[in-house]
């Protein structure tokens, strides 16, 4: 910039001196040129008016002495005269000859006009001059009274040749001078210029580096003004106040809002495009929590975050799993774009705690190498016992590499859900133990009629068949009559764990109070809801029950089987002959197990089923 404007300013200077210099030295050989001239002119009148007084004196014969001073004069090369065709014929030619020299002359002798001439060599300069002599009779002396001419006749030339060099010299010391006087100038100028455009320049060169490392997202760079200038001082001044602002003003949004976000790399080297993402990434992350906290459970939250992940993150491949215990296998709560393969309990990353991918090493994961050639599996503690594992799947190595990346900011999400999957997970626990027996593990009465409202509005639809067996241990007073209650409380554990042994992952096991339990045994073919039981009665018989000092004893049951909806066309009904069955058994000496019949109604006083 600063040398843009010297040069600009400099370029105007010597483009005026210049002009000046041609100007000058134009001036100087036109004004040395005119003096010579004048000097010729001056030295010819001289030589007419001496020829004059000459030829009237009568002594002509001696005007070569006259002549010869004249062309003794300083820078008068030569001079010669001519005479005109009438003169010669009138005088002659005169001693020296003097005819027309060259065609100057004679062009001269004919027009009656001045004839003037500059030749220049490189060594000098000359002028050549030649004036006509025209004949007049109003001049005194009168030139006809010699003459034999008419008015305005050209009566002769005189010719001078001058030495001008000195006046190319002069012109030339004095352009020298004027042309050293101006570099001199022009120095000056240069100097005082340089000297008070420095702090300017200087000023906006530093504003200039500032204010390109400001845009290129570096807030840290600060103006140095040295001058003593208080305008220059304050500008610089101002544009360091307002940079120091903005630093420490991004520096606390990035601390505070960093607070909220865990730690991540810079995504961008300008803090202001940085802070603005991560407002950006809280008041999605604010409106996600906000969401998730009126979802009703679990499973809500888990697909929420399966939708940030395939909107915000755009994974296409994807699932969550949850493992509540270390001990239990995840199960997947949430799959997307069909990966949804069992984790199983060998999990790498929920064992080690730490995310797994294929880039690491070849066969990383057993489980997830089967499944695909790239993967990432990002375990999350949500809380004690409880954690989340997310499996995803790519096409293309880049992929892993593009999500490792962003794996601090899916952490954002998975903390800012965290609280609400704790107190979701809490809920479920309670509602869970809320419906769960304590002694047996078995669900109790009060999550049956929860089971029973939900299976009979599904079975409707399903046209799903249900053997429902009722049990109950004979003479179970006995034991705790004879035992005590402990040892009867080991019999209904044993009896329960005899109860899961025996049926299948989709029956359910129930107790329905004291010793007696119900069963309902899930698409039930007809027939076979007997052959459970009878397995059933028949293991429990064979199970030892550990009574004080070392003593064993066995325990019978007592079946009632009824089939649902073979029997009755409600759950309820059906579970009700089944007990009428178990009457039956009971009546009928125990230890046995019975299929309802309509017949036993006949026993019952209450025949309104
Ligand atoms: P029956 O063959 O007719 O069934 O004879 P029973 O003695 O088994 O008679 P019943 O089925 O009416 O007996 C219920 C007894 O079971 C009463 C109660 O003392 C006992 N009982 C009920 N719940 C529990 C329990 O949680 N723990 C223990 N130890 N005993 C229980
Ligand atoms: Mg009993
Ligand atoms: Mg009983």
């Amino acid at each position: 910039m600063q040398k843009k404007i010297l040069l600009v300013i400099l370029g105007t200077i010597f483009v005026a001196f210049a002009i000046i210099v041609v100007f000058s030295s134009i001036s100087i050989r036109d004004f040395g040129i005119k003096g010579a001239e004048e000097k010729a002119q001056i030295a010819a009148e001289l030589v007419q008016d001496g020829l004059t007084a000459h030829m009237l004196s009568g002594t002509m014969d001696n005007r070569e002495f006259f002549l010869k001073k004249i062309e003794n004069s300083k820078n008068i090369e030569s001079l010669w005269l001519s005479r005109s065709e009438s003169v010669i014929k009138q005088f002659d030619k005169g001693f020296n000859n003097e005819v027309a020299r060259d065609e100057i002359d004679k062009k001269v002798l004919k027009n009656g006009i001045v004839h003037k001439e500059i030749v220049e060599t490189s060594r000098d300069a000359k002028l050549r001059i030649t004036i006509p002599y025209v004949a007049t009779a109003h001049t005194n002396p009168n030139c006809m009274t010699c003459h034999n001419a008419k008015e305005g006749e050209v009566l002769g030339t005189v010719s001078m040749v001058l030495n001008i060099s000195d006046v190319r010299y002069n012109g030339f010391v004095i352009t020298s001078v004027i042309l050293g006087i101006s570099i001199i100038i022009l120095f000056i100028v240069f100097f005082i210029i340089t000297r008070s455009m420095k702090p300017l320049s200087s000023l906006f060169e530093s504003i200039n580096f500032v204010m390109s490392s400001a845009q290129k997202g570096d807030y840290s760079k600060r103006i140095a003004s040295r001058s003593k200038e208080l305008e220059y001082q304050n500008v610089a001044t101002w544009i360091n106040s307002l940079l120091s602002k903005i630093e420490t003003t991004l520096q606390e949004i990035e601390n505070v809002a960093g607070r909220f976000l865990s730690k991540k790399e810079h995504q961008h080297p300008d803090m202001l495009i940085e802070v603005r993402d991560m407002i950006h990434e809280l008041s999605d992350i604010y409106k996600f929590k906000n969401t998730i906290e009126f979802d009703e459970d679990k499973k809500q939250v888990y697909a929420r975050i399966g939708l940030i992940l395939s909107l915000k993150f755009g994974l296409k491949n994807f699932s969550i799993a949850e493992s509540i215990n270390t001990n239990h296998v995840p199960q997947i709560v949430y799959s997307n774009g069909g990966l949804s393969s069992d984790i199983g309990s060998n999990c790498r990353a929920l064992r080690i705690k730490q995310t797994v991918h294929s880039e690491q090493f070849p066969n990383i994961c057993e489980t997830c190498s089967k499944l695909t050639e790239h993967y990432i599996c990002i375990p999350y503690t949500i809380s004690d016992g409880f954690e989340i594992l997310l499996n995803i799947a790519f096409d293309k190595k880049e992929d892993v590499e593009k999500t490792i990346k962003n794996i601090p900011r899916l952490q954002n999400y998975i903390d800012s859900a965290r609280p609400e999957l704790v107190s979701k997970n809490l809920t479920e626990i309670l509602r869970f133990s809320s419906t769960v027996d304590s002694l047996t593990g078995l669900f109790n009465r009060k999550y049956l009629d929860e089971y029973v409202e939900k299976i009979m509005a599904q079975s409707l639809r399903t046209k799903i068949s249900y053997g429902i067996l009722m049990i109950d241990i004979d003479y179970f007073k006995m034991v705790n009559d004879n035992y005590g209650h402990d040892i009867g409380d080991n019999a209904i554990r044993i009896l329960s764990a005899t109860l899961k042994e025996n049926i299948r992952e989709a029956d359910m096991a129930f107790r329905f109070g004291g010793e007696e339990f119900l069963i309902l045994l899930h698409n039930c073919e007809e027939g076979s809801s007997v052959a459970v039981a009878e397995k059933i009665r028949q293991a429990f018989e064979k199970k030892a029950i550990k009574a004080p000092n070392s003593q064993e004893f066995y325990k019978t049951l007592s079946v009632g089987v009824s089939d649902f909806p073979k029997d009755g066309d409600t759950i309820w009904k059906c579970i009700k002959f089944a007990d009428i069955a178990l009457y039956d058994a009971k009546h009928n000496g125990r230890n046995c197990v019975k299929k309802f019949d309509f017949s036993m109604m006949e026993d019952k006083k209450d025949k309104d089923f």
